[in-house]
């Protein structure tokens, strides 16, 4: 089950001035979270809860970041390195945490660790591993990580060459960061040539500058997550997302609509499995390109019938797998990430993990994930507990206090149970007590682990 919340210090963020940093062995004290979604305020409300926290606050935040307990919002953009730095000064952060990987990619990490600040989250050079798909296949390919076969391509006659030759159907992937909607599984040999035109016609901008082709796999997919100091590691437990805005998993593909954790299609003896022929090989090849690599390392495997494969890797926590899994974690999470920002995670304490089932329910704005209408008021709100909580993502504080939609997945509803049934009950029910207008969930969520999984009970 859930941990209790531990005491928080008293001291008020808001009005505590310049304090010295004051990590100890055992944990930090002031955290910076990079971010403003729905990972974020997740990771946010996760790190307050552990043991002697003062302050952790969320840059730049959004419409639901203050109301979280121990947390406050800072008005500084992701990709203000300069604005972050003089942030952590005044501030006296002693760990900061990056959650998208936008800033990543772009090197914020590295630009903090120059200025001797603890940073959980991979220098560029690391994050290759999300932003380029031809890196991370490269990789793969040297370190005998099972994947999918592959092609690179630098031009459109390239790609077009590739599939003439091949003469099926292919899957087509933007080299760089789109957002995640860089990816085509094309079901005909025209749709594979359609996805290449699209990519090199510059749908993608300067992420489809190159693209891989990849040979299509089949089977379910469940999301791995290693916190890395780059020697050692610790698995978080598997979590399953459902991509498709529809239910029945149909439909266009999203962020994410919900997602429920430990997924049971990977047992511990699988996950034990994974963590030796994937990640550990991942990090021994980080480790021979000379990168010392400090955050999460995600896997988005495929379960094929020749075992699991990887599809890709992110560089950073999975949205809504992030809200799933922090309730699940133990007060150790802060000093498990200080450890891993430092260096000396085989020193740091045994994160403990809740045995119990969670369940994440995202509630978005109509439209979505197409174009939508953002500045609805968001109404009503739950009693948060040790066993429902209540993230927002795409949401905005408005002067005159009233909290209204601004992006397409609004909020994430999580609840834990000793069984799915139970946690799903407890999500819907969640969602019942929140409201705007136009809101959009998918009434099925878990559905692989649910016995009623179209009946939302209350
Ligand atoms: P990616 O952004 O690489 O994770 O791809 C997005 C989605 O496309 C994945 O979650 C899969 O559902 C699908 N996909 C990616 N690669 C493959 C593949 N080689 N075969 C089948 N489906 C794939």
């Amino acid at each position: 089950m859930a941990f209790p919340q531990a005491p928080m210090a008293s001291s008020d963020p808001a009005t505590s001035a310049a304090p010295p940093p004051t990590a100890t062995a055992a944990g930090p004290a002031r955290i910076l979270v990079v971010g403003g979604g729905g990972r974020e305020n997740a990771l946010g409300w996760a790190l307050a809860r552990c043991a002697g926290i003062q302050e952790v606050w969320i840059a730049p935040g959004n419409g639901g970041s203050d109301a979280l307990p121990g947390c406050r919002s800072l008005p500084i953009a992701e990709q203000d390195g300069d604005g972050l730095v003089a942030a952590c000064r005044e501030r006296g952060i002693d760990l900061v945490v990056v959650g998208p990987e936008a800033p990543l990619a772009a090197g914020l990490a590295d630009r903090l660790r120059r200025e001797g600040l603890a940073v959980f989250g991979p220098g560029a050079d690391g994050a290759q591993l999300e932003a380029s798909k031809q890196w991370a296949k490269a990789l793969m390919v040297e370190a005998c990580i099972p994947t999918a076969g592959y092609w690179s391509a630098a031009s459109r006659e390239e790609a077009l060459a590739q599939l003439e030759r091949l003469n099926r159907p292919l899957v087509v992937k933007a080299d760089g960061l789109a957002a995640g909607k860089g990816v085509t599984v094309a079901a005909t040999v025209e749709e594979t040539r359609a996805a290449i035109e699209e990519v090199f016609d510059g749908r993608f901008g300067a992420a489809g500058a190159s693209l891989v082709l990849e040979e299509m796999l089949s089977g379910p997919e469940v999301s791995v997550f290693a916190l890395t100091d780059g020697q050692a590691m610790v698995l978080l437990p598997p979590a399953q997302d459902h991509k498709r805005i529809g239910e029945g998993d149909t439909g266009p593909n999203t962020g994410g609509m919900g997602a429920y954790a430990p997924a049971p299609l990977l047992d511990a003896a699988a996950l034990e499995a994974v963590r030796r022929t994937v990640l550990e090989p991942t990090l021994s090849a980080l480790r021979g390109r000379g990168i010392d690599y400090r955050g999460v390392i995600y896997a988005g495997l495929m379960l094929t019938a020749s075992g699991p494969q990887v599809i890709e890797f992110n560089c950073r926590f999975g949205d809504p797998e992030c809200e799933t899994l922090m309730p699940l974690l133990g007060p150790e999470l802060a000093a498990v990430l200080l450890a891993c920002a430092r260096g000396d995670l085989a020193a740091a304490p045994a994160l403990t993990i809740a045995p119990g089932c969670s369940a994440c329910v995202i509630a978005a704005a109509a439209g979505y994930p197409g174009e939508v209408r953002r500045g609805d008021t968001i109404e009503g709100g739950l009693d948060p507990s040790d066993t429902l909580q209540l993230f927002h993502a795409g949401s905005r504080l408005e002067s005159d206090g009233r909290c209204v939609t601004a992006g397409g997945r609004v909020l994430a509803v999580v609840a834990q149970a000793d069984d799915f049934d139970t946690a799903f009950a407890r999500a819907y029910g969640g969602l019942e007590r929140v409201s705007f207008e136009g809101i959009t969930y998918r009434r099925d969520i878990g559905h692989q682990v649910r016995r009623r999984p179209s009946l939302p009970s209350t």
